[in-house]
């Protein structure tokens, strides 16, 4: 990796998220440590917290599913907000909602859920006085959905990651993010692992 050596490595324990600020220009790298595990991702413009990470706009001026390499993630008023440079998995997800703990009940019929990464991702996201209403679909990195081309039928299968395969994006704006180590067996090959990521 073409990573300065001082540049600190921080590691999201398994089921978990944390938040933080990123300036224009820095290039924050994830990194799936052990493999087959998914990290979700939502930004807000610093300044204004309505303007956020829009799953639709993305899709729609890339004018594909997945992105990868070189596509730009805009926010709901059209604005750059990540740019995707190395991306050495190439395979991610821009159409789900987070896993929560709603999901696990609806899909899974889990009596006891836990709060998945819309409850990780809210709780990392409520310091800077952002709601749980405004978490949005997040850039879900390493997930792997496969989609039936005629039929449209989603399936969730195992990363396509392998252990220490990451990648980057560059920060277009001033943001707030929250980055999670996925919590829904389905995504991540039924375990839970961590998810490492720098700033640089
Ligand atoms: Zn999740």
């Amino acid at each position: 990796m073409q990573q300065d050596i001082k540049t600190k490595i921080h590691r999201i324990a398994p089921r978990s998220g944390v938040g933080f600020e990123i300036k224009a220009g820095h290039i924050l790298t994830v990194i799936d440590p052990e493999g087959e595990q998914v990290s979700d991702m939502i930004a807000y413009n610093v300044a204004d917290h309505r303007e956020y990470m829009s799953s639709g706009r993305s899709i729609d001026y890339a004018g594909r599913m997945f992105l990868t390499t070189d596509d730009v993630l805009y926010s709901n008023r059209s604005t750059p907000m990540f740019t995707i440079l190395e991306d050495q998995v190439g395979r991610h997800d821009f159409t789900l909602t987070p896993c929560s703990a709603e999901m696990f009940r609806k899909l899974y019929h889990e009596d006891d859920p836990h709060r998945g990464c819309f409850g990780n991702l809210a709780e990392a996201v409520a310091p800077y006085g952002i709601g749980p209403d405004a978490v949005p679909i997040a850039f879900n990195i390493f997930m792997y959905v496969h989609v039936d081309s005629d039929s449209g039928k989603i399936e969730v299968r195992p990363p396509l990651s392998r252990a220490g395969q990451f990648t980057q994006f560059r920060a277009e704006m001033d943001m707030i993010v929250a980055l999670t180590s996925c919590s829904a067996g389905q995504s991540n090959n039924f375990t839970y692992k961590p998810i490492d990521y720098s700033i640089s």
